[in-house]
């Protein structure tokens, strides 16, 4: 059986180099964005994790993963509310005052029924989700005749990443973003919505950057995925502070081989052998791993290598040890694959065990 283990200690190592660099006095302002399962960890796992560093906010994909992790935490937000067309899910995040709901524009804003606890998306040059900066009022109109309860206003700045002047536009425009919502809380008389707009990269860059403002300016949240799990994929200029991958994958033997040197392997026959002992061990590409093929230089953990072609549900290594560490970065692959590492991660199948150390 392959497995997923998740080390505890990287994870707290991670949160701490997250909280020194980021809010070192606002502890309350580390969010964890747990969505696609965690991005391959497990989500329950991660959430049982997070809750004992007392994070007390998640953001999730959809109402399933919502409530599996809402008794964690205080607040729990689905980015995603209808990505599942279950009904009975939906009515239950409802029922459940720790989950919000983003609305991404004005007509998901009509759709909720009285008292929905929504965080409203606000593109601030993106461009990709949320209601335009002109549409806030009409936004807060229906938010007031629907009575709905405004939790969040929020944006997601998509340059974090990247060396150039984007990500300090988008810093502004939401800045200005702000300060309307504020008049318009103050119109329409409702509390003061939370505001939150980065991810791992921005908030890295950024944590100086708002200190500067006053306090119902500032972000109250920053939403931190891939730095807890141990990782940032940002320009190589920016200053990489030391996360470690909390992941490593592991699969286990099926059969050794014992054939001669240059016997060639698996689907037609495209490997050639360079050692003489090559086992098959119980992970493919069926579990969420990448396709090892033809021209790949691709190799465990240990240095054995892994031969091309993987099958659906099982690989050939030149190795015959019973358990083999498939990765335990997922940046050489990601490399390979011509990726990055969330999306080797987010591949992973969810019913893949975990085991956490
Ligand atoms: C995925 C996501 C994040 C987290 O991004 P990381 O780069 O993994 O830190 C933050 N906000 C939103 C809206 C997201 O979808």
């Amino acid at each position: 059986m392959p497995y997923l283990q998740i080390d505890s200690q990287k994870f707290l190592h991670n949160y701490q180099v997250i909280l020194n660099a980021i809010a070192p006095n606002n502890p309350e302002k580390i969010a964890i964005v747990l969505k696609d399962n965690a991005y391959g960890h497990g989500i329950k796992e991660i959430a049982k994790l997070a809750h004992y560093l007392k994070i007390e906010n998640a953001f999730v994909k959809n109402t399933d993963e919502a409530l599996q992790v809402a008794p964690f935490f205080h607040h729990t937000t689905i980015l995603y509310p209808y990505s599942l067309p279950s009904d009975s899910l939906l009515q239950q995040s409802l029922q459940n005052p720790k989950i919000y709901f983003c609305a991404s524009s004005l007509e998901s804003l009509k759709d909720y029924p009285k008292n929905t606890r929504i965080e409203l998306k606000v593109d601030s040059g993106m461009h990709r989700n949320g209601i335009a900066k002109e549409e806030l009022t009409q936004a807060f109109q229906i938010i007031n005749q629907n009575n709905l309860q405004l939790k969040g206003i929020f944006t997601h700045n998509g340059f974090g990443d990247d060396l150039g002047s984007e990500f300090y536009t988008q810093n502004v425009a939401f800045l200005n973003i702000k300060q309307e919502s504020l008049q318009l809380c103050a119109h329409y008389k409702i509390p003061k919505p939370r505001f939150h707009s980065l991810n791992s990269s921005g908030a890295f860059r950024a944590k100086d950057s708002h200190t500067h403002l006053v306090r119902d300016l500032q972000d109250d949240l920053f939403r931190i995925g891939i730095a807890f799990y141990g990782y940032l994929c940002q320009d190589s200029a920016f200053f990489a502070p030391k996360l470690k991958p909390i992941g490593a994958l592991y699969a286990q033997k099926i059969s050794t081989l014992n054939l001669e040197i240059g016997s060639r392997i698996g689907y037609r026959g495209i490997s050639t052998l360079e050692r003489n002992n090559v086992s098959t061990y119980d992970i493919g590409y069926g579990d969420g791993l990448f396709r090892v093929r033809e021209g790949m230089e691709v190799y465990s953990a240990e240095g054995f290598r892994i031969l091309p072609r993987a099958s659906m549900d099982c690989i050939s290594i030149e190795s015959t040890q019973e358990e083999v560490c498939i990765f335990n970065d997922a940046r050489p692959l990601a490399r390979i694959f011509g990726t990055i590492p969330y999306e080797i991660l987010a591949h992973l199948h969810a019913y893949i065990p975990k085991v956490v150390i």
